[in-house]
């Protein structure tokens, strides 16, 4: 017997015939004599719905009503996956994110888990119950009610997993498993049997959206080995470890691509001490992440910096430069979108030269510019137009060797995000 985390995606509960397949997975797994403890996504595109429901009342809504609103999403789903169970004579019972004490920082939209007391989960699995957790969302310590970003859900079910010390914690989603690049871009994509939490962190930072970053860094921080499979069939997932065969192995073992991506450039800046200090700390002022930062070379003593943000930040970046000007003299402030930041991963960078020449070199042949650059140890970024992105990753990934021939298989339409 063991005790684990199953984690079904909006992708997994999209409909409710979906929700009553999903009911009957969860059964084979508690018949098998496990303790089981479920974490659900709102269904299919609710909470991308209920994002645009809001425009329609508003430009900006407040970030806590907006919580309030995204998180009853998943109050659906793990309502009526508990029905779904209990009809099938399945004992179950669906807990809100404040009922399980899954305690939060005050960021609304982002907020961080600082704490779970589980007792509610011990109690009803003691009743053989299989316990249904709404993902996403948590509460602060003033009583309200935070979500964790999107995609949260993965990192409420490890989170759940450690406070419940389970074995381990299974991702189920619409593809096999974790793929060398997104299987929906390249079919011929290479299913990883395995992965090293660190080469996943990096994948999932740069957007590989198959799992949120902070349930990685939670699983490799509490050593929960997780299990990213498909709710579509019973081939086997891949698993996210600690050390990983493949590591040694590929040079790049990864290709991520992240399209909420925005180029902020400040042109025109009195290359004074300090200057730079004054924009980035307006910006973290503003919780606002900085991300590729460049700076061009000076000209009469005014030089032209850019830095990207995620897409949801434009606005609020622009305004905060601007609001710079008593302090920091410039001539004016740019955003650009329509970007995509195209990234590869591997261990095997930090020991082989010429991976990211290799990189520009297959980018250019692509007749595609790019704009900037980045680069750490095991990563090589690049942002560019985002009309190019297919062609740019298709041709990555057979430049890297890493085409199969077989075909990716992935479940259903592509939930929108
Ligand atoms: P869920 O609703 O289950 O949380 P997500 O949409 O968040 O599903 O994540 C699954 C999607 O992640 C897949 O449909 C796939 O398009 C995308 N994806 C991106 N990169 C990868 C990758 N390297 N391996 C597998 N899937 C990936
Ligand atoms: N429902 C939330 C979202 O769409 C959380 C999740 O699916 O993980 O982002
Ligand atoms: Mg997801």
């Amino acid at each position: 017997m063991a005790r684990l985390v199953m984690k079904f995606g909006g992708s997994s509960v999209g409909s409710a015939e979906r929700i009553q397949i999903v009911a009957e997975r969860i059964m084979e797994k508690k018949k098998e004599g496990n303790e089981v403890v479920v974490v659900v996504s709102a269904m299919g595109d609710t909470t991308d719905e209920l994002l645009d429901l809001s425009k329609q009342i508003t430009d900006s809504p407040p970030s806590r009503e907006m919580d309030m609103l995204l998180t009853t999403g998943e109050q659906i789903s793990v309502s009526l996956l508990s029905m779904a169970l209990q009809e099938k004579m399945q004992p179950a019972v669906s807990y809100t994110g404040w009922q399980i004490g899954m305690m939060t920082d005050g960021c609304h939209g982002r907020a961080k888990i600082t704490d779970i007391q589980p007792n509610v989960i011990y109690t009803a699995l003691d009743q053989d119950k299989v316990v249904v957790v709404a993902g996403f969302q948590g509460v602060s310590e003033n009583g309200e009610i935070t979500t964790l970003g999107r995609g949260g859900s993965d990192t409420t079910a490890v989170a759940v997993a450690a406070a419940i010390e389970a074995d381990y914690c299974e991702i189920y989603s619409d593809v096999d498993g974790i793929y060398s690049t997104d299987p929906r871009i390249v079919p011929c994509a290479k299913k990883l049997d395995e992965i090293s939490y660190d080469e996943m962190l990096e994948l999932a930072n740069l957007g590989a959206a198959v799992l949120h970053p902070r349930a990685v860094e939670y699983a490799k921080h509490y050593r929960v080995p997780l299990i990213v499979r498909s709710s579509f069939n019973h081939h086997e997932g891949t698993i996210v470890k600690e050390e990983s065969g493949m590591e040694q192995g590929a040079i790049v073992s990864g290709i991520a691509y992240d399209k909420h991506v925005a180029r902020i450039s400040i042109m025109g800046v009195e290359d004074t001490p300090g200057v730079l200090a004054v924009f980035f700390n307006a910006l973290a002022d503003r919780h606002i992440n900085v991300d590729v930062i460049v700076q061009g070379g000076t000209k009469d003593g005014k030089a032209d910096f850019s830095f990207t943000v995620s897409l949801d930040d434009v606005e609020a970046a622009t305004d905060t430069i601007k609001s710079c000007r008593d302090c920091a003299n410039f001539d004016e402030v740019i955003s650009e979108t329509n970007l995509v930041k195209v990234s590869i991963v591997g261990a095997g960078m930090v020991s082989h030269a010429g991976v990211a020449s290799k990189m520009f070199d297959v980018i250019s042949k692509q007749g595609v510019t790019i704009k900037m650059v980045s680069t750490s140890e095991i990563k090589t970024s690049c942002i560019i137009a985002q009309d190019s992105l297919t062609e740019v990753i298709l041709a990555l990934h057979t430049a890297y060797g890493l085409d199969t021939n077989q075909q990716a298989v992935v479940g259903g339409p592509k939930v929108r995000r």
